[in-house]
């Protein structure tokens, strides 16, 4: 009881902090989604374009399906999550925890069709005659002799090359016929038909767990449904005011053995012994040789850190700032004022843009 107690309790954020990989997919996630959101008009969802590795065996199988078939995979890529036992024989994924505790909200964008079997959308479409079983279907004009009054479709008018009334036996002009509408009809029993049997045929031929040209009844189907997602105001300060852009980072730096990294109190200390600067303190500040960078993750409040890039140009350091949006006005002139500060769009950045970038400037 007690250990299924503080699995409830954990928070998606604290969820992800015990695992690298998800939180660096997962701050890359919520970058990606704030900027194809602001890109976009308001409230249009984004479809969530990567692909992840870490998936359930579940999500596995189709996104196997999907990168098996290259072209649909451009047009339509999906990334979920390796789900985790979040309570007792559920497994909840990230994503959906991220939507449960109001960091996004989601909405149905469209439906298709995906294989029962290996779960490949790339499938198509079959019309089979309801009557014989044949694949040879196609649609005609249904037509009436305006004459008569008999009606069926165009075909059954031709007789060698005129067109002659099935009913009363007159040769027909084109102007004597009214188009009513299409219909199917069978090639090879002649019948016509307003709804033919519909099959499906799955293209995936790299599967193994069917064999080639493998066929199904809609009712066999399954039915994939595509999300979209958008990031709330509550989404977007867990990545300006919370650590966790900071704590993806510092994994990334980690496996540089020459970087040292400093965060929260220790930035306090090693301004103090070394600037002789009181009580200022960074998210973080990463230190390779004799080069140093400060850094902070600026939200909609920019005001206190024009103060604080003040204070920083009269050091060695670069101070590098990771601004939202809203907050790039505020802070646009500190680069001309202080030549030791680098501003970042957040919108443009993915995690390794921002790993390279801090540390193209530690080996500069
Ligand atoms: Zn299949
Ligand atoms: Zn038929
Ligand atoms: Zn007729």
């Amino acid at each position: 009881m007690g250990s299924n107690d503080r699995k409830a309790k954990l928070s998606v954020v604290d969820y992800i902090k015990t695992d690298r990989e998800l939180l660096i997919a997962t701050v890359d996630l919520l970058l990606h989604i704030l900027k194809k959101q602001r890109e976009m008009e308001i409230d249009k969802p984004v479809i969530i374009e990567r692909l992840s590795t870490t998936f359930s065996d579940f999500e596995t199988n189709f996104s196997e399906s999907i990168e098996t078939d290259k072209k649909l995979s451009e047009e339509l890529r999906i990334w979920t999550y390796k789900t985790y036992e979040y309570e007792k024989e559920k497994n909840v994924s990230v994503l959906r925890q991220l939507i449960n505790e109001g960091y996004l909200t989601f909405t149905e964008i469209e439906r298709y069709v995906v294989c029962p079997v290996c779960g490949s959308p790339s499938i198509r479409a079959l019309f089979i005659c309801p009557f014989c079983g044949s694949f040879k279907v196609n649609t005609t004009e249904i037509v009436q002799h305006t004459v008569c009054g008999f009606t069926d479709a165009k075909v059954k008018f031709w007789s060698k090359d005129e067109l002659v009334c099935p009913s009363c036996g007159l040769r027909v002009k084109e102007e004597d016929l009214k188009i009513l509408g299409r219909i199917f009809i069978c090639e090879n029993c002649n019948r016509t038909f307003r709804n033919p049997s519909i099959r499906f045929e799955c293209l995936n031929y790299n599967t193994t767990l069917h064999s080639p040209k493998y066929k199904f009844d809609p009712l066999e189907s399954k039915v994939r449904k595509i999300y979209g997602y958008n990031i709330t105001k509550k989404g977007e300060r867990l990545i300006f005011s919370d650590t966790i852009l900071i704590d993806a980072l510092s994994l990334l730096l980690s496996s540089y053995p020459d970087v040292i990294i400093f965060r929260g109190g220790d930035t306090k200390n090693f301004m103090e012994e070394t600037f002789k600067i009181k009580e200022l303190e960074f998210s973080a500040i990463i230190i390779k040789g004799t080069k140093a960078v400060a850094l902070d993750v600026v939200g909609e409040e920019a005001i206190p850190f024009l103060v604080k890039a003040g204070v920083v140009s009269r050091t060695s350091m670069i101070y590098l700032l990771i601004v939202h949006p809203d907050s790039l006005r505020t802070l646009a002139d500190l680069e001309k004022m202080h030549s030791n500060v680098r501003i970042v769009n957040a919108l443009e950045l993915s995690l390794d843009k921002l790993k390279d970038l801090v540390v193209s400037i530690l080996s500069n």
